[in-house]
C-alpha cells in the first residue's frame, strides 16, 4: 500500500514526462530550429527522455507552443522565439535543423520567406555550427527528387526539379540548403549530415497541412468528398537521432518504401474512420510529383534503420488525434 501511495504521489508531483539521467559527459546541448512543428516537437520528447539539453529555436509560422508545453519549465529545456533568417548566438553541440514550413499550402502562402528561411536559415544555422564547432542535421526532403524520372528514388539521383514552378521555393531551397551543407564541410571542415525525409504523418501535424492524411481524415471525419507513403514521427525521430550520431555525412533517404495509390489510401481512410464520404476525382496540380518511392538500403545498411510502425496503426493514432483537436476547436468556438 505504502508503494503505491508513493506512487500515486509521484504522480501528482511529477509536472514532467520521465527525463532519463545522463552524466555530464554523455549530456549535450542541442538545438532543434522548428522544435515546435510537427517532427520538431517530437524530437524534442525523444532528445528530452533521453536526458540531453534541448533548445528549441522556432518562429511559431506553421509550428505552436502547445506542441512543447509539456517541456516549459524543465531545467534541460529552453524555447526561442526566434526567426533563422536572422542571426543566432548561442553554445551548443549539435543542431537539428528543421526550421521551413513542409506542406505545399504552408510553403506557397509567401515563397519569398520560405527560400529565405531554407538559404539564409540555413547559412546562419552553418554558420553559428562553424562559429561552436557543432554537427548540423539538415532536414532535406524527397523533394530535391522533384517529379522522379527513376523510381525508386535512391540517393544517387540527381531530381527532376521545374526551377520556376509553384513549388520550386521549397524544392530548390532545399537542394541549395544541402549545397550549403557540402560548402561548409568542404571549406570550413563543418560537420553535416543530410536526412532526405519522405511523407510523414502523425499527432501534432498540422490539420491544415493540406497533404495527403491529413486532407483525406479530416474530410472522412466531417463527411466531406475525399478528394483524391508515409511512415511515422516515431520513426523518423529515431531515424534522425540515429543519422545524427552516425559517421555518414552523404545524404541518406528515411522514408517507407512501402507503396499505395492514392485512391488505396483514401478508401483504407474512409473505412478506418468508418465514413460516409464519397472518393471525388479533381484535376491535378501542377509539377504534383506522380509517383514516389525510397530506396531506403542505404539507411538499413548503414544505419540498421527501417520504419517499423505499421501503416494502419499510424493511421488510427492519427485519425484520434485529429478527432480530438477537431472537439477541442468545436468546444472553443461557442465560449
Ligand atoms: P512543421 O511546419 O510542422 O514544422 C516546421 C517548423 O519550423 C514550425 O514549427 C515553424 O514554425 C518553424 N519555422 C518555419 N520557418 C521558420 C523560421 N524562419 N524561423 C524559425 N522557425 C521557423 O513541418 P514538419 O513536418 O515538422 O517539418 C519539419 C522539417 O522536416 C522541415 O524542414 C521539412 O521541410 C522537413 N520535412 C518534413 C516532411 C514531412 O513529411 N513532415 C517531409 C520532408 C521533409
Ligand atoms: N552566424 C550566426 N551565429 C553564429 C555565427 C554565425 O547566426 O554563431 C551567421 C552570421 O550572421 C553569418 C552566417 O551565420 O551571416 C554565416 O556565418 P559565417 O561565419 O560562415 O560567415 P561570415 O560571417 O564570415 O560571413
Amino acid at each position: 500500500l505504502r508503494e503505491k501511495i508513493r506512487e500515486l504521489e509521484l504522480s501528482f508531483t511529477q509536472k514532467y514526462p520521465p527525463v532519463k539521467f545522463l552524466s555530464e559527459k554523455d549530456r549535450k546541448r542541442i538545438l532543434i530550429t522548428g522544435g515546435a512543428g510537427f517532427v520538431g516537437s517530437h524530437l524534442t520528447d525523444k532528445l528530452m527522455m533521453d536526458g540531453h539539453e534541448v533548445t528549441v529555436v522556432d518562429n511559431f509560422f506553421t509550428g505552436r507552443k502547445r506542441n512543447v508545453e509539456h517541456w516549459i519549465g524543465h531545467e534541460n529545456f529552453e524555447l526561442i522565439n526566434h526567426d533563422v533568417v536572422e542571426p543566432l548566438y548561442i553554445e551548443v553541440d549539435q543542431i537539428y535543423h528543421l526550421a521551413s514550413p513542409a506542406s505545399p499550402p504552408n510553403y506557397m502562402y509567401n515563397p519569398i520567406k520560405t527560400l529565405k528561411t531554407n538559404t539564409i536559415g540555413t547559412l546562419n544555422m552553418l554558420g553559428l555550427a562553424k562559429r561552436v564547432g557543432a554537427r548540423l542535421l539538415l532536414a532535406s526532403t524527397s523533394e530535391v527528387y522533384g517529379d522522379p524520372e527513376v523510381h525508386p528514388q535512391n540517393e544517387d539521383y540527381w531530381g527532376h526539379v521545374n526551377p520556376i514552378g509553384p513549388r520550386a521555393c521549397y524544392d530548390e531551397g532545399k537542394r541549395v540548403a544541402e549545397t550549403m551543407c557540402y560548402a561548409y564541410m568542404k571549406q570550413e571542415g563543418v560537420e553535416v549530415r543530410v536526412a532526405r525525409i519522405f511523407n510523414t504523418f502523425g499527432s501534432r501535424m498540422h490539420m491544415n497541412d493540406g497533404r495527403v492524411v491529413s486532407n483525406f481524415i479530416l474530410q472522412a471525419l466531417q463527411g466531406e468528398p475525399l478528394t483524391v507513403f508515409l511512415f511515422l514521427p516515431s520513426d523518423l525521430v529515431n531515424g534522425l537521432v540515429s543519422l545524427m550520431n552516425n559517421n555518414i555525412s552523404s545524404p541518406v533517404n528515411l522514408g517507407n518504401p512501402e507503396e499505395h495509390t492514392i485512391l488505396e489510401f483514401a478508401q483504407l481512410i474512409k473505412s478506418l474512420v468508418v465514413s460516409r464520404s464519397h472518393i471525388q476525382f479533381l484535376p491535378e496540380a501542377q509539377d504534383d510529383p506522380q509517383r514516389r518511392r525510397p530506396d531506403i538500403r542505404k539507411a538499413k545498411m548503414l544505419l540498421g534503420w527501417e520504419p517499423v510502425v505499421p501503416l494502419e496503426e499510424g493511421l488510427n493514432k492519427t485519425i484520434q488525434y485529429f478527432s480530438r483537436e477537431l472537439e477541442h476547436q468545436a468546444n472553443n468556438q461557442y465560449i
